[in-house]
């Protein structure tokens, strides 16, 4: 049985970087290449021994700030109905903003599973943004680094007795 896993969160805080390394090729988009985005990009990823079906979402990246929270919570409701598990990314070298906490309100309202990752944690700039991450509320915060590679095992760790229920 496999599963699929959403990633969230606001445009910026390293959504694509975390999905192409996940899939292993360079599928989704990382934001210097304007014009092609789509919406949700869906790969096949492996994680360990973990074979799954990974979302990307953007699409939120030319909203301005007046349409931009409802866009969100489209986009969010989207991506939460197709998939099983839902990955919510902050960037913790910037803390948590108001738009992460308009993302935690709607994912803590679903009924499904939820991992937040601290992402762009691979130096100290990010402890002050982890600790405050335990604040929205959706449990503790896998410290990440998509960039770099780190903290895949915790989020392996989160991610196993996910899988397993499916
Ligand atoms: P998205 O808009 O959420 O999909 O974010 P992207 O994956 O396009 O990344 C936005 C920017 O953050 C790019 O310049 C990435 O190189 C950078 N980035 C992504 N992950 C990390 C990370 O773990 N650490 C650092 N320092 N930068 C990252
Ligand atoms: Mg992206």
């Amino acid at each position: 049985m496999s599963f699929t896993l959403a990633i969230v969160g606001r445009p910026n805080v390293g959504k694509s970087t975390l999905f192409n390394r996940l899939v292993g090729k360079k599928l989704a988009l990382v934001d210097d290449q304007p014009g092609v985005t789509r919406d949700l990009r869906e790969g096949e990823a492996r994680l360990g021994d973990l074979r799954f079906t990974v979302v990307d979402s953007a699409g939120l990246e030319d909203a301005t700030d007046n349409s931009l929270e409802g866009r969100m919570r489209r986009l969010t409701e989207r991506a939460v109905e197709m998939a099983d598990v839902c990955l919510f990314m902050i960037d913790a070298r910037v803390g948590v903003t108001p738009t992460d906490e308009i993302f935690a309100d709607i994912l803590r309202k679903k009924n499904s599973h939820v991992i937040l990752a601290a992402n762009k944690s691979e130096s100290n700039a990010a402890d002050a943004g982890v600790l405050e991450a335990w604040n929205l509320g959706l449990g503790e915060p896998i410290r990440l680094s998509g960039e770099h590679g780190e903290g895949l095992n915790d989020l392996y760790s989160q991610l196993l007795p996910i899988s397993e229920k499916f």
